[in-house]
Order: C-alpha cells, then structure tokens, then sequence
C-alpha cells in the first residue's frame, strides 16, 4: 500500500456504490486517507460541488454536473472516475486543461441496460403495467397487444448497448436494423443485425430504441422532423439520456396517435417535473433512470472505477482514460 495514498481524500457521489457488494467500499475505505459518500441521494449539481471540491484528490462521479467552474474549483484533484459510460456531464476540454484525468466504465452497464431496453420493448407491446395496474384495481380487461415477433426493431447507436439488445432479442424472431456512423458492417452481421441508412431506420422499426451518447450533433435530435419520419404506430424506447428528445415534439407525436407510445428511463430534468406532459400519457412508460442499477451492473461499474481512481492517485496508467 503507498504511504502517498494515506493522504488522498476521495469523494464517492453514486448512491448505489458498494450496495450490491460492501468490499468496494471496504478496499476503498483501507487504501486511501479519507472516503467521503454524497449523502443526498441525488446526483450533485455543479453549486454543491464548486464548495467541496477542492478538498478531494479523487472522484468516483455519478451523474453529477460536473461543469469547468467545478474543474477549476478543483485545485487537489487528479481524477475523475465515471462510474458509467456517458460523460456528457463531464467538461472534458476543461479537465484536459486543469491536468484531471477523466476515465470510465465501458461496457460495465451494457448487459443490464440491455435487459432493461428489452423489458421496455415488451412493456409496452403488451401494456404490461397498465394490466397490472387494472388487474389489482379488481378490473378483469381483454387487454390486446403487440407481438415482437416478425416486428422490425431498430436500434440507433450499435455501440456496447445496442449490441447486447440484438443479442439479447435474438431469441424472439424479429428484424433487427441499426444504424452507427462508425460500426462494421461485419460486426453487425455478426449478431444478425442489417446496417441501414438512418432515415431507413426511422421509416422501417416498429420499435425505436436510442442507443447513442449525448452529444452536440444528438442533442435534440428527436424532434418534429425525426418523429415525422418514423413509422406511424412505431413506439420509442430511450434508455440513452433524456436529452436527445424533445419532450413536447414527443408528447405531441403520441397524443396524436402518430406514435403508439413510448418508454422512456430517462428525462431531459431529473426528476421531470409531475406537470411533465409526458407522464400524463397512459402510452408512455416512465421508469427513474436504473438501466445500470442491477446487481452485475453496479459490482462491475464500482470495481473499475475504483481501480482506475486508485491507479491515477498512484501514479499509474488507468485502463479506461477517455481524456
Ligand atoms: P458506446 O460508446 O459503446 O456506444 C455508443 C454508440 O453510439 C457508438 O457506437 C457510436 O458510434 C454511436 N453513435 C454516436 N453518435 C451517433 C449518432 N449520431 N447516430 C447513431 N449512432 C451514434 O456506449 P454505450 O455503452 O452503448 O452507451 C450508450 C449511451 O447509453 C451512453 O452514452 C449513455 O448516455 C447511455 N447510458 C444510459 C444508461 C442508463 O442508466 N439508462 C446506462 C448506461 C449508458
């Protein structure tokens, strides 16, 4: 154990870190000075952060805002260890400039979300919580659904996640497209997945399932025009981030029975305000962003985490930098 370690303090905001398996905060706990948990159980905004920040020389970060104030605010840090893929809440330019190294956890959550993507799917074909709700309220319905069978589901992102939704639906004898500016024709044939031109995504899936990182070119880019574009009667699935959909093209698209509904993990405003269209829809399945909140998902989110904070404060080479 490094000497050097025993004087490092470091913040750890996930609420799930440690809670499927007590050694990740155990081994933490023993090989650095001091280990501060967030409390709140919300993800940190940028004010809550700019006022502790400067006392931590590492960060295990959930979905915290970590914007280039809280970088600069930031004086003893050496790194910032997403406990997740996405990093869009991340000033990446500004850590690269105040020397913070910023890793992830790619793939760690793939399988979980996946699950989560393709119990969506099924929800929503088959108005599964809806039958619940009017089952135990003593109602006995003919309710009707969807079958996944011979549909046409397409995935846009092919990344980690939308890989494991293919293989994962392989099983229920659909069609899976995908379209990825960067993917391989082969890896996608791999898995049966055909590769398609994204406006042949949009007018082709019965299921749309948004698979892609926040990024400027995605941001919004559901809109009134997209919407228009797809299938009439097509759901949408989001387990990516809220960001990428305007919620009021959205909310729109299904009042008017354009879309037949939509199952969404996540919101432009977490929580979404109760007054959130949206949630008003009896089409639209919400559910509290827990695609990587399984057991697999958190153990193996937390122990990379941990080891690539541990490696940076030591002085070596993390395996998942990404700036
Ligand atoms: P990944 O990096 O493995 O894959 C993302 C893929 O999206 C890449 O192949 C990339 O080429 C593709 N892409 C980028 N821009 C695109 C565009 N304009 N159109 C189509 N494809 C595009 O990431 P992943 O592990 O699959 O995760 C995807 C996203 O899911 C993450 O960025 C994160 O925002 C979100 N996520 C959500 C949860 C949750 O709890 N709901 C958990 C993990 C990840």
């Amino acid at each position: 154990m490094s000497s050097h370690l025993k004087h490092c303090r470091v913040l750890v905001t996930p609420t799930s870190y440690g809670k499927n398996n007590p050694a990740l905060k155990t081994q933490l706990e023993a090989e650095v000075g001091e280990v501060v948990y967030n409390t709140t159980g919300r993800p940190l905004s940028d004010t809550d952060l700019m006022e502790v920040i400067s006392e931590f020389d590492g960060f295990i970060a959930g979905l915290d805002t970590i914007s280039r104030p809280v970088i600069e605010a930031a004086t003893n840090l050496k790194v910032i260890a997403r406990y997740g893929v996405g990093v869009d809440a991340v000033d990446l330019e500004a850590a690269q400039e105040n020397g913070i190294i910023v890793t992830n956890t790619p793939g760690a959550n793939s399988v979980s979300v996946a699950e989560l993507t393709v119990g969506l799917m099924l929800s929503l074909a088959r108005n599964i919580p809806l039958a619940t709700k009017v089952t135990k309220s003593g109602e006995w319905p003919r309710l009707g659904g969807l079958s996944l069978e011979g549909k046409v589901i397409g995935l846009l992102g092919f990344g980690a996640i939308g890989q494991q939704v293919a293989r994962r639906l392989s099983g229920f004898d659909c069609t899976i497209l995908a379209y990825d500016p960067v993917i391989e024709e082969r890896q996608a044939a791999d898995l049966n997945v055909e590769l398609v031109q994204y406006e042949d995504l949009l007018r082709q899936a019965d299921f749309l399932s948004l698979h892609c990182p926040l990024t400027d070119e995605t941001k919004g880019m559901v809109n009134p025009e997209f919407l228009g574009q797809m299938k009439d009667g097509a759901y949408l699935i989001n387990t990516s981030r809220g960001e990428l959909v305007d919620e009021n093209a959205l909310y729109e698209a299904i009042d008017r029975d354009k879309l037949r509904g939509a199952a969404l993990d996540v919101f432009t405003k977490q929580p979404p305000n109760p007054d959130n269209p949206l949630l008003s829809l009896e089409q639209v399945i919400p559910t509290p962003h827990m695609g990587a909140h399984t057991d697999g998902a958190t153990n193996a989110m937390g122990w990379i985490a941990l080891n690539d904070c541990l490696a940076v404060l030591r002085g070596e080479k993390p395996e998942h930098r990404v700036a």
